[in-house]
């Protein structure tokens, strides 16, 4: 069996102990004789999973008692529309920070609800960089104050977060959850869909502090409702089990790992490899300069695009596949989340060297 170095933007690679693990509990997941995909979501084995993947989450990203977990589906982008639904209900006011598509698209829908204000935008400069807030420009009694902390389609992270003071801070984080610790205290709510950083598509996880459930607008559908979620423990109707499943599983790595300090430290040395290199390259440049860069997501082209192709076409015969860009930025995208380990970094370097001396 030979595996390749997946570095797609998601859905990612799954680390290798994870996935033997639920290989060997495929059919007989402790001693019940089922799979985890075939059990009653209701049953007393699948709610001992449920309960052990939650206080995994709360141990490692250190969340506070006041703040609910759930368990949701839909994806990141379902989440555009249930905030604005759950949150928007007081002054019918937000605040948006749009750094790229995601931001963007988590405005336009809250839009349809109320009064959205653009505080800065990078669009730009096609977002390679994290715009300049300033705190006289943002809206002092509105419902929410919404970012994208990692965007990954350019590549950009915020690397200081906006002081909203009584407004509640609301952060996408999709692309970098639990790839460094996170001040959970900071934020008045945290969601992301799981395929980036925690385990297969189709899960999503909202962090949302327990003040800010129960104000719903009354034409919310119930299952767009936090309250409802909250209120039955993530299970009102079936949750996505098996993808609940990975991410415990997924956690417990973590865990072995050393948690999310040393998760940061080596996601820290991972893109140092990739950008030590693209600063020196000759043919190969980073999009994205200083603090703002992602840990997670690094977009580099030649500036030709020929060669771009020609990169995207060598380096998945090699194995190092989906390193080709977003179609909005073009070029070449590496996406190294927690599970791409630091000698596919290394290796993908090495090739990037053979193939810049070959061409
Ligand atoms: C991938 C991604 C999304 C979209 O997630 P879905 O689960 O596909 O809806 C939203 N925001 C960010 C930052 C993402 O990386």
């Amino acid at each position: 069996m030979s595996r390749v170095y997946n570095f797609s933007a998601g859905p990612a690679m799954l680390p290798e102990a994870v996935l033997k693990r639920a290989s060997e509990e495929m059919l007989d997941y402790n001693g019940t004789g089922e799979s985890v995909m075939e059990m009653s979501h209701r049953s007393k084995e699948y709610q001992a999973i449920v309960d052990a993947c939650e206080a995994s989450l709360r141990e490692i990203m250190n969340i506070p008692e006041n703040y609910k977990v759930l368990f949701l589906q839909g994806g990141a982008s379902s989440q555009f529309a249930m905030i604005p639904l759950n949150l928007m209900n007081g002054s019918g006011k937000a605040d948006f920070v749009i750094t790229g598509q995601w931001a963007n698209k988590a405005y336009g829908e809250a839009k349809r609800y109320g009064e959205c204000k653009v505080i800065a935008s990078s669009k730009d400069k096609t977002f390679s960089y994290i715009p300049e807030l300033n705190k006289a420009d943002f809206t002092p009694d509105a419902d929410y104050f919404h970012i994208c902390l990692n965007n990954t389609i350019y590549g950009t992270k915020f690397s200081s977060l906006p002081d909203t003071g009584n407004v509640p801070l609301i952060a996408d984080v999709s692309s970098c959850i639990l790839s460094e610790p996170i001040d959970v205290t900071k934020f008045g709510l945290l969601y992301a869909g799981a395929q980036k950083n925690m385990g297969p598509a189709g899960l999503t996880v909202v962090i949302v502090r327990e003040d800010l459930i129960g104000k719903a607008r009354d034409i919310t559908p119930t299952m767009f409702n936090y309250q409802i979620h909250a209120e039955n423990g993530s299970m009102y109707n079936t949750p996505p089990t098996y993808g609940i499943y990975i991410l415990g599983l997924v956690l417990s790595w973590i865990k072995e790992m050393g948690g999310l300090s040393a998760m940061k430290d080596l996601n820290e040395r991972k893109a140092a490899v990739i950008y030590d290199f693209l600063d020196t390259s000759k043919m190969f440049k980073a999009t994205v300069s200083g603090s703002d860069r992602s840990l997670m997501n690094i977009p580099f082209i030649t500036g030709n695009d020929d060669l771009d192709s020609k990169f995207v076409k060598e380096a998945k015969a090699k194995g190092f596949i989906n390193i080709k860009g977003h179609r909005s930025v073009g070029g070449m995208r590496a996406s190294i989340y927690n599970a791409m380990p630091i000698e596919g970094c290394e290796k993908l370097v090495a090739f990037m060297k053979e193939f810049e001396a070959n061409n």
